[in-house]
């Protein structure tokens, strides 16, 4: 199965991640949002990064330029059909990764690997919906998508091999590390990292520690290079709570339960760095505490 073109649906933080590693492995890439926006955004940012690489030794400013020659985009789902690989990072909403995948299949050609970045929906389910559930898995790259190394991939019931195989090797051409995980909540890194992210929040929540002194324990005492509370406002306060409650409705265990204070800070649009707020003010020239 040869893999050269390949289509991204969505172009926000991740979408826009995904296409600067495939461009810069030598993948033709499509990429696709439904706010014109957000692929003239995305255009802009990936020409920052690969700059940025450029300016570190990483790659030679001819790579980066035959690289953005490689990314194209289009407001038309559609055009994404002579794609040999889809990755599909919109929203993270059911309802509407489904109505990408039915909107795109007809247009497919019958080998094409279709793929999801979900960080929580199950692929098994999305995979039913389509007309090839064998073709189907899920590639979850982690964020800032050019600089981690992991990249889970994950089995639905019905994945063939010859398509895990197909995705395995991707990864090693973008010269990232894969990790195989089944279709169950929050697959593996989230399974692991977000109860651990939630407790620290109970920690702060019972009075136990202050938020310096639970990140500056876990990085000194556990040598994390960042604190949870600080990685959870660099992943999200409102996707922190998403994954939580998947966990917590997929596997009915009320050790998964989110943390009110999790609630708390959601419900007051303090979400983290990206809204310049969450357990860290970002406001000023350095992070202060808020608790
Ligand atoms: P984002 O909000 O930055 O980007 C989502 C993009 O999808 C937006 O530009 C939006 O316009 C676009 N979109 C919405 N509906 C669309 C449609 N019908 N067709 C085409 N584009 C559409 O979100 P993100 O953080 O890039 O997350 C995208 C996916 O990646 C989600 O499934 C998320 O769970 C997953 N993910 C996120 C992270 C993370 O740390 N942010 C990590 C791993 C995986």
């Amino acid at each position: 199965m040869s893999i050269e073109q390949v289509g991204i649906v969505g172009a926000g933080q991740m979408g826009n991640g995904i296409a600067h590693v495939f461009a810069v492995a030598g993948y033709d890439v499509l990429l696709t949002d439904v706010s014109e926006d957000a692929l003239t955004r995305a255009i802009a940012v990936i020409d920052k990064n690969l700059m940025r690489q450029v300016s570190r030794d990483m790659i030679s400013e001819a790579d980066k330029n035959a690289a953005m020659k490689r990314i194209s985009t289009t407001p038309t789902l559609t055009n994404l059909g002579r794609a040999d690989l889809i990755i599909e990072a919109a929203t993270e909403r059911e309802t509407i990764k489904q109505a990408i995948f039915e909107d795109l299949i007809p247009h497919l050609k019958p080998d094409t690997i279709l793929t999801s970045n979900t960080s929580s929906i199950s692929i098994t389910r999305l995979a039913s919906r389509t007309d090839r559930p064998e073709k189907f898995m899920g590639f979850h790259f982690m964020n800032p998508v050019p600089i981690m190394q992991l990249v889970e991939l994950i089995r639905g019931i019905a994945t063939d091999q010859e398509t895990f195989a197909a995705c395995e090797s991707v990864v090693e051409r973008l010269g990232k590390t894969s990790t195989a995980s089944e279709d169950f909540p929050a697959f593996i890194v989230n399974r692991i990292l977000m109860p651990m992210i939630n407790e620290a929040i109970y920690t702060l929540y019972e009075g136990v520690g202050s938020v310096q002194s639970i990140d500056t324990s876990l990085k000194l005492g556990a040598n994390h290079p960042m604190g949870p509370l600080e990685l959870a406002d660099f992943i999200g306060l409102d996707t922190c709570l998403a994954i939580m409650n998947v966990l917590h409705d997929g596997l009915a265990d009320t050790k998964y339960r989110p943390c009110p204070l999790l609630t708390k800070y959601v419900e007051a649009g303090w979400l983290g760095r990206k809204t310049q707020r969450g357990f860290y003010d970002y406001r000023g020239d350095v992070p202060v505490p808020t608790r």
